[in-house]
């Protein structure tokens, strides 16, 4: 079964994929019959004489370009179609272990540039209304292989929160004339207190409005509305902050750390009113504890953020410090 159901509600679609169900959870490393799927000599790979970055289909895909067509219910509020997409994976190294900072740049360069040419690939195809690239990190986000990838949605609907977003700027637009994401990027840049890192092309802070106590947003300098429309410089600086921003999650709390990585993009067709940025967000509020998303955030979409965006930008600005001493390559500079 590959459908989406529609949640009259709250306006929304919701995939249901049955055969994810059975996906393996974290198998054991150890037993010996284990085989990651994205080691080489895997059989997914076994084609492939030599590489370093990957894009593979999702074996347990909750979307498919091909899914039987849905019966409809009786009831006329309840309206499903069937999950026509694309679910991709990015192996992003053949090295089992790693994050997009153990690569060097020029090959996170190269991870960036598949995510381009899928994004290009995927939105040309007339059932896909958006391409979601997104990356999860860590147990504690429930990530099923710990060979380092990312992931690719292609989908026959705009994402709510994109959605959202849209509208947002839309409005923002009609009202002053100007881009919300180029007035809060000139904004950010004069008032400082938030900022932690930038390079020629991009900003890295905590957002104003961050949800999670470590939320960071990668925000382009430019007025660049896709991935698509990126050229090799931006591509460059753009992995610069991807690597930047994840090592410095892992010197903020002294290990391998947890993260979501979320590409917000224009959608594939159409042309809106946006400004292409990334999102992270990180699921502990202090070195030990994690911060849930409980009864005011799942049951009525109210965050409470922990702390003080401004007072938690000092502490990411000094492990931006100790960060960009480690990494080679580092195109910019922290914040001070
Ligand atoms: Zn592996
Ligand atoms: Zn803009
Ligand atoms: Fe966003």
């Amino acid at each position: 079964m590959h459908e989406v159901r529609f949640n009259p509600l709250i306006n929304q679609w919701i995939i249901v994929a049955k055969h994810r169900a059975v996906r393996p959870w974290r198998p054991e490393e150890k037993q010996t019959s284990f085989q990651c799927p994205f080691c080489p000599g895997a059989p997914e790979l076994k084609h492939l004489d030599k590489w370093d970055v990957v894009v593979l289909p999702n074996k347990y895909p909750a979307l498919i370009p091909n899914p039987p067509s849905v019966e409809q219910e009786e009831f006329s509020l309840y309206t499903k179609r069937e999950a026509r997409g694309i679910a991709e994976v990015v192996v992003e190294t053949p090295s089992h272990e790693g994050d997009l900072y153990t690569l060097s740049l020029d090959h996170a360069v190269r991870v960036v540039e598949a995510y381009r040419s899928e994004v290009l690939k995927l939105s040309s195809l007339d059932f896909i209304e958006y391409v979601a690239v997104f990356r999860n990190k860590g147990k504690e986000i429930g990530v099923s292989l710990t060979h380092p990838h990312s992931q690719i949605y292609a989908l026959p609907f705009i994402p709510p929160r994109i959605k959202q977003e849209i509208e947002s700027f839309r409005e923002y637009r009609e009202k002053t004339g100007s881009c919300l994401l180029c007035d809060i990027v000139k904004y950010e840049l004069n008032y400082k207190k938030r900022l932690i890192y930038s390079n020629d092309e991009f900003i890295v802070l905590i957002p104003h409005y961050a949800m999670w106590p470590y939320e960071v947003h990668v925000y382009p300098l430019k007025h660049i509305k896709s991935l698509r429309d990126f050229n090799e410089r931006e591509i460059r600086a753009l992995a610069d902050a991807l690597r930047v921003v994840t090592a410095m999650y892992t010197v903020l709390l002294e290990r391998d750390a947890p993260y979501i990585m979320a590409f917000h993009d224009h959608p594939a067709k159409g042309s809106y009113e946006y400004h292409f940025h990334v999102e992270f967000y990180q699921p502990y509020r202090d070195k030990e504890k994690l911060k849930y998303a409980a009864g005011i955030e799942w049951g009525y979409w109210v965050f409470t953020y922990d702390g003080v965006p401004e007072e938690r930008a000092v502490e990411l600005r000094e492990a931006c410090r100790k960060t960009v001493s480690l990494l080679d390559d580092v195109m910019g500079r922290c914040f001070e």
